[in-house]
């Protein structure tokens, strides 16, 4: 018989084992290793079986082994060890709570908002990068002690579950979750009735959803969740899958995220008497209708004496405390919806008091039909960014529209380089030998003694090896799905070999991503795998979206070439990437080849992940490699970026590709001095030691915390102070600026005090008249801007200096004066323009207004 639902009945424990409930809960020991131990060593088989999950676990084990467990001295005090350490964990002063001491300044806390959360494999709440990305924000915010709300949705199948058919074509599966067997907490009001979130619908109708909290270390993560009774059957499936539905099922998923996350934030706080965030972050564009939701409430405000706020007041006090992060260099990647679509959906049950006009302007672009997720982002946001500093100049030309009259250095969209989580990614072989990096770490200063050749070489042999018999086990597996039987398949045991350079490739299959370049010359590649003295291995794995035929069509073509058994022993297609596959890929391979088509990897993180293990990256210069590669820690392939037929490019960066592995990595793998390659082992020691401190979440969390948080909490703070004074204050400026903008000019450019003889250094004087339309000369600043000119007049490497308020000019305007020291030789021109100027922006050119001199 089948059953026709499932659910998860908890364990019943002995007293003395109780606190095996708070440490299966609380996700913190998905990276903490003690933890990990002590649930294996509880039942072996049963970890096993369970899948390392220990919430399953603790529903595995007979009560007979409790009884033996309760019994055993040294089990119940690990136990309770590890409990107090935990304990300890959750409530010490972390760099966050000293940090506060000097600067109180910092904010209570912080939102963070995302459509996906890769914690762990035991939640898989997430499809790829940006979800793992997300997690490991968390993790490291956590360790840090970074006062930290996540907000995303609960997925009751997650992202779909990959496996091949017969012929290598990508099938989806969906198993379908269930909370109870989750780590997950229902969160209940004081009453202990669980809380529940409205979301106005169309025609009337109301999206609810219910709120489960996972515990990420000290970061409550929480996660809406439509599945419940409450709701109709077609809003019960609105939190069903990851990525999963049409644009309808889509704007759903963002509603409930962005508005009812805000909600269940609120809920959170008073049922938790957490305090409430002062800084909101948006995670890439699908959050972003939490900026509205905000709006709605201010300009609700109902406390006694409160001075009701208009849409533009509340539109400042919003962006003050908002950050946005982009993650999309690839315009037709944006998040975007059609314009009637939001029409319809954002009645003003929804958001009571929101004009519709309004919203929609906040989401316009060029195309007047649709609503664009990344232009409302940065418009509600006072600070955005990218996530390498390449992306961050993508981005400032992608989105240099938005900010019409400057050019694309100074569209302010800054760049923090993502990182990853050390404790989840790096082997504990790995920290054993190394030491913990630690929040404070910098580049250069080794956290550990010296190590020598033999023991780095070592320690790449036992992850390598375990890689090894990881991948034998699940082409076994695979093959056993796709329908092999288990007598012929005995030549799985053969497939891989633990001496052999070992190179991985693992990511999810955009276009971009190139999944085959490799194949590009399939002779050159087979000549490479089959090498007899210098064989390389290669281990291939990823999931296309169930949508993207072209993507399923490059993993077949993958999956066949690894077929053959000519070379099956040599390359393999690993089905179900997912985080539990990709930390032995990340451990044991040598080598962590990356060939997106530059620019189009915002970061990429997969190689840092390889690199903080002695992995060594063979990739092109994009995302994080572009601004990390130094020339030792492992291969630039060069990139053809300026060749525009797309057939050219692959050919040529394929050679390029093929050209590395045969004559520099291949060699520098089997040179050996007494059975050691020295070489190899001085690219690994200088990889961990420069690299792996720089690519740790920490240092990412920090850099948000000191650059972005903190500044975006002072603003929000000074913005709301005297019953949001300063929001009016602002919003009327804008007003002001708005009314006089298109009569504001420079009347006249006086350039008389240019030095007799110019050189480089000498002062030259430049006057302007500018109409100032009857705003106040303190309204603006004017600026002098000297730079380079070529055959074009454009200005280049440009030095821009303020112009002092001289007086008035006969009816001409205003009078500005500056003295200008010649910055460059040679050809120089200059300009004069007028920015906005209020001590409540972050920089003149946030209002994207700017009139030039001509
Ligand atoms: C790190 C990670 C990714 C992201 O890899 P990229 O290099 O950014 O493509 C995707 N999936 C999983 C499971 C990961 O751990």
């Amino acid at each position: 018989m089948r059953a026709l639902r499932r659910f998860t009945v908890r364990a019943q424990l002995p007293a003395p084992l109780a606190p095996l409930q708070a440490l299966a809960t609380n996700l913190r020991w998905s990276w903490h290793a003690p933890t990990q131990d002590l649930f294996a060593a509880l039942d072996p088989d049963a970890w096993e079986r369970a899948g390392h999950d220990p919430v399953r676990l603790l529903g595995e084990i007979s009560s007979a082994r409790f009884g033996e467990l309760a019994k055993d001295a040294d089990t119940v005090v690990t136990v309770r060890e590890l409990a107090d350490d935990l304990e300890s964990y959750l409530q010490e002063p972390r760099w966050y709570q000293i940090e506060r001491e000097d600067d109180p300044s910092l904010p209570a806390a912080v939102g963070y908002f995302s459509m996906e959360f890769g914690v762990s494999e035991v939640l898989p709440n997430y499809s790829g990068g940006l979800g793992v990305l997300a997690g490991d924000h968390l993790k490291a915010a956590s360790d840090l002690g970074v006062p930290l709300i996540g907000v995303g949705l609960l997925y009751r199948s997650g992202y779909f579950r990959q496996s091949l058919s017969l012929d290598g074509w990508q099938l989806e599966h969906y198993p379908v979750l269930d909370p109870q067997g989750l780590p997950l907490q229902l969160l209940t009001d004081a009453d202990g009735q669980p809380v529940l979130i409205d979301v106005a619908m169309p025609a009337g109708r109301t999206l609810r959803s219910r709120v489960w909290q996972a515990a990420v270390g000290r970061v409550p993560l929480l996660l809406l969740d439509s599945d419940i009774e409450e709701n109709e059957p077609d809003y019960r499936s609105v939190t069903d899958r990851l990525y999963g539905g049409d644009q309808d099922h889509r704007i759903r998923q963002e509603i409930l995220v962005g508005v009812g996350g805000v909600r269940a934030v609120r809920a959170f706080c008073a049922v938790t008497g957490h305090a409430e965030p002062e800084v909101f972050h948006t995670n890439e564009g699908h959050a972003g209708y939490l900026g509205l939701e905000r709006i709605r409430e201010l300009l609700a405000r109902s406390e006694a004496g409160a001075q009701p706020l208009t849409f533009d007041e509340a539109v400042a006090a919003v962006r003050a405390g908002t950050v946005f992060t982009t993650h999309t260099p690839v315009p037709a990647g944006i998040d975007r919806f059609p314009v009637d679509m939001v029409q319809h959906y954002f009645s003003d049950t929804l958001l009571p008091g929101v004009p519709m006009d309004r919203i929609l302007a906040l989401g316009a672009e060029e195309n007047p039909n649709m609503f664009n997720m990344a232009h409302m982002g940065l418009r509600l946001a006072q600070r955005a960014n990218g996530v390498s500093q390449l992306h961050g100049r993508v981005s400032r030309s992608m989105f240099g529209g938005l900010w019409e009259g400057f050019d694309a250095d100074e569209v302010p969209i800054g760049s923090v380089t993502n990182g990853v989580h050390g404790h989840t990614w790096e082997a504990r072989e790995v920290t054993a030998l190394l030491g913990d990096p630690g929040p404070g770490a910098m580049a250069g200063q080794p956290s550990h003694e010296p190590v020598s050749d033999e023991t780095l070489w070592e320690l790449r042999g036992a992850l390598r090896a375990r890689l090894v018999s990881e991948v034998r086990r699940r082409v076994r597996e695979a093959w056993l799905q796709r329908g092999a039987s288990t007598p012929e398949l005995g030549w799985t045991d053969q497939v891989f070999d633990p001496e052999v350079l070992t190179v991985g490739f693992a990511r999810r299959v955009p276009t971009y991503k190139r999944l085959t370049l490799m194949l590009r010359d399939k002779d050159r590649l087979r000549d490479l795998l089959l090498d007899p003295h210098r064989p390389v291995q290669l281990v291939v794995a990823g999931k296309s979206h169930p949508a993207d035929d072209g993507g399923k069509a490059l993993i077949q073509e993958v999956v066949r070439f690894a077929d053959d058994p000519a070379v099956r022993h040599r390359i393999v297609f690993l089905p179900d990437y997912d985080m539990s596959m990709a930390r032995y890929l990340y451990w044991g391979c040598d080598v962590w080849l990356n060939n997106p088509l530059r620019p189009l990897e915002a970061c990429g993180t997969s190689g840092m992940k390889s690199a903080l293990n002695g992995g060594l990256n063979l990739s092109i210069r994009d995302g994080w490699w572009d601004e990390l590669y130094d020339g030792a820690n492992g291969w630039a392939i060069p990139t053809a970026d300026g060749i525009d037929d797309p057939v050219r490019r692959d050919d040529l960066e394929a050679n390029a590709l093929y050209e590395l592995l045969a004559t520099q990595v291949a060699p520098a793998f089997y040179e050996r001095t007494d059975g050691v390659p020295v070489r190899w082992t001085e690219l690994v020691r200088h990889t961990l030691t420069t690299l792996r401190p720089q690519v740790q979440a920490t240092r990412m969390v920090r850099e948000y915390v000191e650059d972005w948080y903190a500044p975006a909490g002072r603003a929000a703070a000074r913005i709301v102070a005297d019953d949001y004074g300063p929001a009016r204050e602002l919003a009327a400026y804008r007003a002001r600026l708005n009314a006089a903008w298109t009569r504001v000019g420079v009347t006249g450019v006086d350039a008389s005090g240019l030095p007799d003889t110019p050189e480089v250094g000498a002062a030259m004087t430049v006057r302007a008249a500018v109409e100032l339309a009857g705003l106040a000369p303190s309204d603006v600043i004017v600026e002098a801007v000297v730079g380079r000119v070529g055959h074009t007049d454009d200005l280049a490497d440009a030095v821009t200096v303020a112009m002092q308020h001289v007086g008035d000019a006969d009816g001409m305007g205003e009078r500005f004066e500056a003295v200008v020291k010649l910055p460059h030789a040679g050809l120089t021109g200059y300009t004069v323009r007028v920015l906005p100027s209020h001590p409540l922006l972050a920089t003149p050119a946030e209002l994207g207004k700017v009139v030039l001199a001509h």
